[in-house]
């Protein structure tokens, strides 16, 4: 090799040995950081203390129910459906107000339209090789309660305003197997988007091939809103207003407001398809906890500004979080895309990443390599498989606001090096096939 082509490969490996340079600076700090889930942080769970002691042992009835007793029915305690129908922007008869995870809510309406067939019956959903739309990236829950319970999964873009609704009608025309949409409506898991009025106005009007074609909006982030809120939308209204009353269940919880799966889950719908998920609940439970429910109402309702105002505390502790996370990553990896593209959320709890080239698995590995555990691979497509290998979910909340510029200047050091290596490899194939 003459000093000419020696110099020149130099020049061409110098980025990759600058950026396994830093990577190991990194991985040699032996960090242990697990940016995986989208948890709440302790200063977060210390917002909702005052839980613990919120009822005291004189307080054994709530709307003239004991709270220790099994009567009261299965569709919650009368205050608390109040208090999440003003928060749902529903009327109370609209609200069943359940156990402690939104999750299990959406399994139950999901299972019980299988075994029974939804209101606008068209027969049990499992004898009609059921399948539901969810949007992309999206939230690895949903795909796996939906795999689990049998659906073929249906895949749409999520796009800035929401959901591909011109690939929703053109799918729901045509297929009458295609049962229902499962998404997130308001600051969307991974990548922080709400769906527009006008959006959601044609997913509730839409003309749909199935009878029983079900909206099942998880709004797990509806008052996470981290400054400026962005307009949320009301399912229930617009599909009664579209002549289709019976298409929307729209979910929520307390998970993300006071204790993560120790709280209340809820769900708003029409007031039939509030009897036809009470009859089935009946069937399996004499009622959800009241005592639970007691709690939570007079905590909320006690903390200076309500919900809104406790959302308000949490936005002041997450919100920075966020914005050190965008910082990070443009100083770091710049802002021309040339690495990576992420987005930035006015809410919720997560952003996207993608990759400016496949090499998101990569990134992952190096991270967990390097002690910073990401949301694997993946995770936001069905079947944990993304078909580009470029979308990593960001979860900055968990850790205190200090601890977040290390992971993300991590996670950077990795995107830089995966990037290089794949650019390299890239090269080196170009180079032999040239010489060939
Ligand atoms: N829905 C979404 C979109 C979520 O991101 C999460 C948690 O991360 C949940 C639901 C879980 O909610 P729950 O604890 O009420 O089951």
């Amino acid at each position: 090799m003459t000093s000419n082509s020696q110099a020149q490969e130099q020049a061409q490996h110098q980025p990759l040995a600058q950026a396994q340079a830093a990577y190991d600076a990194f991985r040699a700090r032996g960090l242990k950081l697990n940016m995986q889930r989208g948890q709440p942080s302790d200063a977060d769970f210390d917002l909702s203390s005052g839980l613990m002691s919120a009822l005291g042992e004189g307080d054994l009835s709530m709307d003239g129910l004991d709270l220790r007793n099994y009567p009261g029915g299965v569709a919650g305690l009368p205050s608390a459906r109040r208090l999440f129908a003003a928060y749902l922007d529903v009327k109370p008869e609209n609200v069943v107000v359940w156990n402690n995870a939104s999750l299990e809510l959406q399994a139950f309406v999901l299972t019980f339209a299988l075994l029974h067939g939804a209101r606008h019956n068209s027969g049990p959903w499992v004898h009609q090789h059921p399948k539901m739309i969810v949007t992309t990236p999206g939230y690895d829950r949903h795909f796996l309660l939906l795999q689990t319970l049998g659906f073929e999964l249906v895949t749409v873009d999520m796009q800035p305003d929401g959901p591909d609704v011109d690939a929703v009608e053109r799918l729901v025309a045509a297929d009458a197997s295609i049962k229902g949409m499962l998404f997130v409506p308001t600051y969307s898991n991974p990548g922080g988007e709400t769906i527009s009025a006008a959006k959601a106005a044609r997913l509730a009007g839409l003309k749909a091939a199935a009878p029983d074609f079900t909206i099942l909006a998880d709004d797990a982030y509806r008052a996470h809103h981290l400054g400026e809120s962005d307009e949320t939308v009301n399912f229930v209204a617009l599909a009664r207003d579209a002549g289709f009353p019976d298409r929307a269940f729209v979910f929520a919880s307390t998970s993300k407001i006071t204790f993560a799966g120790a709280g209340l889950g809820f769900v708003a719908s029409s007031e039939d398809n509030v009897k036809w998920l009470s009859k089935y609940l009946n069937a399996q439970s004499i009622g959800p906890n009241k005592v639970e429910q007691a709690r939570h109402v007079k905590f909320l309702e006690s903390y200076p500004g309500g919900i809104e105002g406790l959302m308000r505390d949490h936005a002041a502790l997450i919100g920075p979080k966020f914005s050190a996370v965008d910082e990070v990553l443009r100083a770091e990896l710049g802002e021309g895309g040339e690495y990576a593209m992420w987005t930035n959320p006015r809410g919720g709890y997560f952003s996207s990443l993608d990759t400016a080239h496949p090499v998101a698995s990569r990134v992952v590995q190096l991270a967990e390599e390097a002690g910073v555990s990401l949301t694997p691979a993946g995770a936001t497509y069905p079947g944990g498989k993304d078909p580009h290998n470029r979308n990593i979910r960001l979860a900055p909340t968990r850790p205190p606001r200090s601890e977040v510029h290390t992971p993300k200047q991590a996670v950077a050091a990795c995107i830089r090096l995966a990037t290089e290596e794949h650019l390299a490899t890239q090269a080196e194939t170009t180079g032999a096939v040239a010489s060939q």
